[in-house]
């Protein structure tokens, strides 16, 4: 059933049209997507929403748009596959905030995410009270008169040179400068603390910083040189750009020294002499040369930890800083990550290191107090600091004002950094623009969903077309538009289930997700609890980022949930101290946990397996069937044919991470990537194995005439009934279908898996081992990407493994599994430092009934 928008001529220009899409699983479908309203794609996990979503509206505007761009771009263009859709019109230009994208950077911070730094830089550069960082004294620039003065100031009689400095510690033969020096006709230069003759110069080693200055004049100090003096210093002044260096003898018993006094008729220290470059925007970035600790780098932590590194792999250098990051500082810049020069440079009496070290909560009353009092200053300020407050008014709307603007985003929960991101696309201020994002939702307590809502209504308000794929139903109810696709997953998918308002989608009883809506279908709460155990573990004194030194019980043999609003110290408590603890009490590796007193209860338990939503590799080699490992069973299959045995091939033959059986070409990859200045990189399919990965000898070999890379091409579903007759692929492929990953295809890279969907294949291939009855599993938001109906999988899959004996700790904001938990652990009440405390503990009868809890007020309302 399609109910379509009605169709008048202005609404036909104010929709996107879409006709004929079958991308992926997409059945041909025909429709009309509303413009400029906020539109929710909802439906089982499989059934195609990131295909119409990402693959089909968003790739076609990402082509669209490099259509518009320089010509270099448009080279690629070719290679960019279109979309498999007819017809694709109305789209606006299309920005996609999905989880998937990368964080790769580690300098990213939340400011520089948000663009706040942006805007804080040019505040700074161009408001900022420069001070100097020696003394503390404001820097001022001087005025010819007043160099003149200081001059004069020297005794009758000092021998003194007037010098014109060009190069100042750069590295280089400088042959041009030296050059530049005689044809201005000057005589003589000092180079690096020597004079020479300008006809006679020196070779410099061009790998060691240089100092080079044109001798202007030499002079004895007396009144009656004034004018020459005064004409020397304008002439070295324009010859360096607004700088003179004046260097007078001083006399002792040991003999003379020559002493250097750089003035400038830009920035100086008018104590020390220290002259200070004009402030730029540049000089705040810690990852310019003008800005960064000349120490660090720029990264905050001391270099020596990097060298210690060198020749290990990104990945594990990462981790080890990581480990460091907030324990070693940089002696130099103190973890500021900004040179002396930048640190002392204040506007509000802060510096900009001490403004992004603030909460968002801090930074907007830091803003709203400021206040700038000079009439010229005024509408320089006011502009940027309307950009700054738009976001940082934002990232709190949406539950992030705990967050310092500092936070590295690698550290950043995926939730988190995609309602970061967010607050870009609302402080850009763009119109006319279609978001398509990708479950804004996690990570959100229930409290803080609406002001979620406000703010895509706000985004869309301003004349954007929001589109949403999302499984929260408060976002459904108040959406303008829903489209519901299903039935099922996969080829069982992929078509219009119903589409229409949220009210003609709760009448529509074909839908599972109007059944949901209308009440018609729920997911029931547990018969019985099972708290009636006695054994617990407990830890106390934790005192882990924002936590006041909590004491937590957690009972074992029980599904516990742990919750509260994001940033009230969850993770904080179970993934970053507890499960560590854990793990070392049992004899593993796992590193340091945060502080705690003591923990009691180990011995109930023999293993603990964290189920995380990180990615299950970080590159395109690893896929659901080799981290189940059920690709190695797969290939003893292939090596087991009888062509394989003729050919001499092994199981390695039907590797694609190894040579022989792979596509040299694109060495096993499939796809070739294209590094595009200024734009993300491009992947192409590779143009000799036409992304098959591997070559053609090795796909000759087929088992029942399939090649190993029609195996990869296989949906576990479809898998699981080719390999009925293996018990062990069937048992591996079995545990997928069992978290409703039985959609995914079996060589899908993991770079293009959600993390909800590789925080269940981690799930699965933990069902797939032998059980103990004694695990302690620690899963975060296992909900994310699951429709109601999947959920209802999911809970009894975690059931069955409780009912074994094992223990499942979830952090959970769905309600629908908080009230299916035997116990409730609530963190709170707010998020950063007016967090961190246990606020309830119990059943969840026991937690609803508690009163002025925000977690029991929203359980009172399900159970
Ligand atoms: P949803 O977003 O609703 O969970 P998807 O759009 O991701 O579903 O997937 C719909 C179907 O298309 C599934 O059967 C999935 O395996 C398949 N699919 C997804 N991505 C690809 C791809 N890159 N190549 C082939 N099939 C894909
Ligand atoms: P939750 O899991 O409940 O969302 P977290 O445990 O992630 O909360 O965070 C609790 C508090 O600790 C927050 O104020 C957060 O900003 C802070 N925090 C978490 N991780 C770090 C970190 N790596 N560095 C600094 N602060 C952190
Ligand atoms: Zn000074
Ligand atoms: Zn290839």
């Amino acid at each position: 059933m399609n109910r379509r928008p009605p169709q008048t001529d202005r609404d036909a220009a104010e929709s996107i049209r879409i006709r004929g899409a079958r991308v992926h699983n997409l059945q041909n479908l025909d429709l009309d997507i509303p413009r400029n309203r906020l539109v929710v794609v909802t439906g089982p996990s499989g059934s195609g929403k990131s295909s119409l979503a990402f693959d089909t509206l968003y790739a076609e505007g990402q082509r669209q748009y490099i259509e518009s761009l320089s010509v270099y771009a448009r080279q690629f263009l070719h290679q960019l596959e279109r979309p498999d859709v007819e017809v694709i019109d109305g789209l606006p230009p299309t920005i996609s905030i999905d989880q998937r994208a990368g964080r790769h950077n580690p300098r990213s911070t939340v400011a520089t995410v948000t663009e706040i730094y942006d805007y804080l830089r040019l505040l700074f550069a161009r408001l900022g009270e420069a001070l100097c960082y020696r003394c503390g004294e404001p820097i001022r620039q001087q005025t010819p008169e007043q160099i003149l003065a200081a001059m004069s100031a020297l005794a009758d009689g000092t021998r003194t040179m007037i010098l014109a400095p060009l190069v100042r510690g750069r590295r280089g033969e400088h042959k041009e400068v030296l050059a530049s020096i005689r044809k201005a006709g000057f005589l003589r230069a000092r180079v690096d603390g020597e004079v020479i003759d300008i006809e006679d110069p020196p070779e410099l080693a061009r790998r060691k910083p240089h100092h080079i200055e044109a001798v202007i004049d030499r002079v004895v100090i007396r009144q009656q040189v004034r004018d020459r003096i005064a004409e020397s210093i304008s002439l070295a002044l324009r010859h360096a750009d607004g700088l003179v260096l004046v260097t007078h003898e001083e006399k002792s018993r040991r003999g003379s020294i020559w002493h250097d006094d750089l003035f400038s008729t830009r920035y100086a220290c008018p104590h020390c002499k220290i002259s200070y470059e004009e402030l730029e925007p540049r000089t705040f970035s810690f990852n310019s040369p003008y800005g960064a600790c000349p120490k660090c780098e720029g990264l905050g932590v001391p270099t020596m930890l990097e060298d210690q590194d060198a020749g290990t792999t990104g990945e594990s250098k990462r981790r080890r800083l990581e480990t460091f990051r907030g324990k070693v500082v940089c002696g130099e810049c103190g973890g500021s990550r900004l040179r002396a020069e930048a640190r002392s440079v204040r506007i509000g009496g802060k510096a900009i290191h001490e403004v992004t070290a603030m909460t968002v909560a801090d930074v907007r009353k830091f803003f709203d107090q400021l206040r700038f009092d000079d009439d010229d200053e005024r509408p320089i300020a006011q502009p940027i600091v309307a950009e700054i407050a738009a976001r940082v008014e934002f990232l709190e709307k949406v539950g992030l004002d705990y967050l310092t603007l500092d936070r590295p985003a690698e550290t950043l929960s995926s939730g988190e950094l995609q309602r970061v991101r967010l607050a870009t696309s609302l402080g850009s201020g763009l119109v006319g623009v279609c978001y398509v994002l990708d479950e804004p939702t996690i990570g959100l307590h229930a409290r803080d969903n609406h002001r979620l809502i406000d703010a895509l209504r706000n985004l869309q308000a301003r004349g954007n077309t929001v589109v949403v794929v999302e499984h929260d139903e408060a976002i459904m109810r108040r959406a303008d538009w829903l489209i519901d696709l299903g039935p099922g997953a996969g080829r069982h998918g992929g078509r219009i289930v119903v589409e229409g308002t949220p009210g003609d989608v709760s009448d529509a009883d074909e839908s599972l997700t109007g059944d949901y809506l209308a009440g018609r279908k729920k997911i029931p709460l547990p018969r019985r609890r099972r708290v009636a155990k006695t054994r617990s573990i407990t830890i106390t004194g934790v005192a882990t980022n924002n936590l006041k030194q909590v004491t937590v019980r957690f009972p074992l043999s029980a599904l516990v949930c742990v919750t509260g609003v994001s940033g009230s110290g969850k993770s904080s408590l179970l993934n970053e101290t507890l499960a560590r603890a854990l793990v070392r009490r049992l004899g593993g590796i796992a590193a340091k946990p945060g502080p705690f007193v003591s923990l009691r209860g180990a011995k109930g338990i023999d293993k603990v397996v964290q189920i995380d939503q990180s990615p299950i590799g970080r590159t395109p080699r690893s896929n659901p069937a080799t981290y189940t490992g059920t690709f190695d069973e797969i290939r003893k299959v292939f090596a087991g044919t009888r062509d394989a045995r003729r050919r001499g091939y092994k199981a390695g033959r039907f590797s694609f991470n190894v040579k022989g059986g792979r596509c040299e070409e694109c060495q096993g990859q499939g796809q070739q990537k294209i590094e595009m200045n200024f734009l993300p990189d491009l992947y192409v399919t590779c143009p000799v194995c036409e992304g098959r990965r591997f070559n053609r000898q090795t796909l000759a070999v087929r088992y029942r005439e399939e090649s190993i890379a029609d195996v990869l091409d296989m949906r576990v579903d479809d898998a699981a009934v080719f390999f009925e007759n293996f018990p062990v692929i069937a048992r591996l492929l079995g545990s997928l279908q069992e978290v409703g990953l039985g959609y995914l295809t079996l060589g899908q890279p993991s770079t293009m898996l959600s993390g909800g969907e590789a925080q269940r294949v981690k799930l699965a291939t933990e069902l797939g081992r032998v059980e103990t009855g004694k695990t302690f599993y620690v899963l975060d938001e296992p909900t994310t990407g699951l429709h109601f109906d999947d959920i209802k999988k999911l809970l009894d899959v975690l059931g069955r493994l409780v009912d074994l004996g094992n223990t499942v700790v979830v952090i959970e904001h769905h309600l629908d599994v908080i009230k299916t938990a035997d116990w409730i652990i609530d963190l709170g009440p707010e998020g950063g430092d007016a967090g961190g405390y246990v606020v309830a503990t119990g059943t969840p009868e026991q937690v609803a009934a508690i009163d002025g809890n925000h977690t029991g007020r929203f359980l009172r309302a399900v159970l």
